[in-house]
């Protein structure tokens, strides 16, 4: 038998109730065990985890954000570059600060920086100094609270936390910038509670999966039951590698992409009265999704995790 649907719940809870009234099995020690009577307390068909992704879902920060400190960092050392918003559009296509500028600095080597930076060691270091520039730029930019959150990120985490479903961030963005953007941003309750997996913390940035992969890992989740929150194609197939749900909340640059592996596409969030989705739509199956994953058996999974617990034997 499969579970999955609301109202499977009574169905769980009466295989596992039979530690109040007895089934005739002599031996019955884990029916009260605490991840029992928590996923019972639950909707277990909400996600195990919202994973939100940084730039461009928490805040639109590439065009009036990044970009601008960019700009300030090139300026500041006196490098001939000023990145417009349409050239900007373009290099998002290369994930990550310094290899954004490595990408740029390379179709430009004959003039500075590269005209007069031949050694790739040097080249490392200057692009590790020029990034640690612009992240500082960045964050004043964010201390500044110019940069708005986008509309119903606030409410949809609050409905998250209340509901026990853990929530993070997975930015390939550098740590200090995506911290100061939850905590000067999103406030501190959310900030207290909202793991924060971001920069190098992972080998490879998206589109790989790594990011995603270690979130599921860290906070001990199945991606399968994961959400990823993404506003790019290179982040949507980050997530769909990780094997998690994905739902797109286009941004500034990001409308134009292709987006057909999404398994739901908005134009943001919503607030309060003009949202396009809550988390009761996150569910599994659920009417929501573009293409339905699989029900979810909640009693597999518990087994999963503790294969000698007496609701996974089987009684005669
Ligand atoms: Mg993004």
């Amino acid at each position: 038998m499969r579970y999955g649907h609301r109202g499977s719940f009574d169905a769980v809870i009466s295989r596992h109730g039979g530690c109040i009234g007895g089934t005739g099995v002599s031996v019955r020690r884990s029916c009260c065990a605490p991840s029992v009577v928590t996923a019972a307390l639950r909707n277990i068909d909400w996600p195990e985890a919202l994973l939100f992704d940084c730039d461009g879902v928490l805040v639109d920060t590439e065009a009036e954000g990044h970009r601008v400190a960019f700009n300030e960092a090139f300026e500041r050392k006196g490098i001939p570059h000023t990145w417009s918003l349409e050239q900007y559009g373009v290099l998002l296509e290369v994930g990550g600060g310094k290899e954004r500028m490595n990408a740029y600095f390379s179709q430009n080597e004959s003039v500075e920086p590269w005209a007069s930076i031949k050694d790739p060691e040097e080249r490392k270091a200057f692009l590790k100094e020029l990034h640690e520039m612009k992240t500082d730029i960045f964050n004043e930019l964010i201390e500044s609270g110019k940069l708005p959150v986008r509309p119903g990120v606030v409410r949809l985490i609050h409905e998250a936390m209340d509901a026990g479903v853990k929530v993070a961030v997975c930015s390939t963005s550098n740590e200090r910038a995506v911290s100061n953007i939850v905590k000067v941003l999103l406030g501190d309750k959310i900030a207290a509670n909202m793991r924060v997996f971001a920069g190098d913390v992972v080998p490879k940035k998206k589109p790989a999966p790594d990011i995603y992969n270690l979130a599921a890992k860290e906070l001990g989740v199945n991606p399968a039951r994961c959400v990823v929150i993404e506003d790019s194609k290179i982040g949507l197939s980050a997530g769909k590698a990780a094997g998690m749900r994905v739902v797109v909340t286009e941004s500034y640059y990001t409308k134009a992409e292709d987006f057909s592996e999404a398994d739901a596409v908005f134009d943001c969030i919503g607030d309060e009265g003009s949202e396009n989705f809550s988390l009761d739509d996150l569910t599994t199956p659920g009417s929501f999704w573009l293409n339905p994953p699989p029900p979810v058996d909640p009693l597999e999974e518990f087994c999963e995790q503790d294969p000698s617990a007496d609701e996974c034997r089987v009684y005669e």
